[in-house]
């Protein structure tokens, strides 16, 4: 059967290996497996979250508020921006899916980092665009600008900080680059991680209002999923001026997000405490990543996320390394797929990490 020709370009996204799959492939006790794969929170959710969801499951059977109005008050107050710059998708993932499909069609270009979120390159290809890449894997401002006067993409995407790597531009850095882009180019800030890169370092930190006054060509993306310990919910956000909303909300169904996710969102952000914790706590696991590296030989890039990703260099294969290491009950990232001889480790509880450094420890000692 004939199915629409783009698709033929479009790769499936490779998501982080579930728990189930390694207790039916391994036959590990599901107790003893730790999933470091996909930068959920390893604390879990806060409890007042969990508590609200068991109460409000009564009222499942109705759909949700669709003008999702209390939210988008909470992320209104939050951001200071009003409730008509924000749009709620099912993840980030879907604005970001919204955002593409409004802005481009098959004649059009996205230019993004070498190596960054995946979903970018998916979603454009959906429509035919063209992928525009930069040289170096990290993000680089100047390689950025070149290619941009170059080809006048109808999009950028710029990930602060960016997944899979960790690394983060200077906010100061990205408005200057942001001064040289056309007001008809739609610019992507995906701020997944924003809340770690801004308690780490103040210099990465984006004010989204000031963000968008100054550059209404700029849409900021934020998610649940990660900080706020809700990735099994798939509530993320975009934030812009209101007539990019306006247009998003052209691709949205009705509903898009469930009575619990909404309920849940709501309630986590009634919970800051519990988010700066668990941020505190993960710079303090992650020092410990550092020095495990340190110690191996191994370099890593400094990152301003929930995860850190370790270079092998020629040591090892990254892709034998997470193989031996989810038959130990180990889940980790390879990113084989990303072009880079590297695995990404989202950072786990103290206990976690403990397990996970003998474990490697042994791997290593294995494949030597
Ligand atoms: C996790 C992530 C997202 C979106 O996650 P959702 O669960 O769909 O909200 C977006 N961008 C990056 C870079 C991410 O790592």
């Amino acid at each position: 059967m004939q199915f629409n020709k783009v698709l033929d370009d479009v790769k499936l996204y490779e998501a982080g290996k579930p728990i189930e799959l390694v207790v039916r492939e391994y036959g590990v006790d599901e107790k003893d497996i730790i999933k470091l794969a996909s930068n959920e929170n390893p604390y879990g959710t806060s409890p007042k979250v969990t508590k609200k969801i068991q109460d409000i499951a009564k009222n499942m059977f109705m759909y949700p508020d669709d003008s999702m109005f209390e939210l988008k008050e909470a992320l209104a107050n939050k951001f200071n921006v009003q409730s008509s710059n924000i749009i709620v998708g099912s993840g980030s993932d879907q604005v970001i899916e919204f955002a593409i499909h409004a802005k481009c069609n098959k004649n059009s270009k996205l230019l993004m980092s070498n190596i960054t979120f995946a979903m970018y390159e998916i979603y454009g290809k959906q429509t035919g665009a063209t992928i525009i890449r930069t040289k170096d894997d990290e993000h680089n401002l100047e390689q950025f600008s070149k290619l941009y006067k170059e080809h006048k993409p109808d999009m950028v995407f710029l990930c602060l900080p960016n997944n899979p790597l960790g690394e983060c531009l200077d906010t100061k850095d990205v408005y200057e680059f942001l001064e040289e882009v056309d007001k008809e180019t739609l610019v992507v800030v995906d701020g997944a991680y924003q809340e770690y890169a801004a308690f780490k370092d103040e210099k990465k930190k984006i004010v989204v209002d000031e963000l968008i006054s100054k550059f209404p060509n700029v849409i900021y993306l934020g998610t649940f999923s990660k900080a706020y310990a809700l990735g099994g919910m798939r509530v993320g956000y975009g934030i812009a001026k209101k007539q990019i909303i306006q247009n998003l909300y052209k691709l949205r169904a009705p509903f898009n997000i469930t009575t619990l996710s909404l309920a849940a969102a709501i309630e986590a952000l009634k919970d800051e405490e519990f988010v700066i914790k668990c941020i505190d706590e993960n710079f303090k696991e992650m020092k410990r990543y550092e020095e495990f590296a340190l110690d191996k030989g191994f370099s890593f890039i400094k990152s301003y996320t929930n995860f850190i990703t370790l270079k092998l260099e020629d040591k090892f294969i990254s892709s034998e390394v997470a193989q031996n290491l989810l038959q130990r009950g180990i889940i980790v990232r390879d990113l084989t797929s990303y072009g880079v001889n590297a695995i990404r480790i989202t950072i786990g509880s103290n206990e976690q990490n403990t397990r996970v450094f003998k474990q490697l420890e042994e791997v290593l000692k294995n494949l030597k």
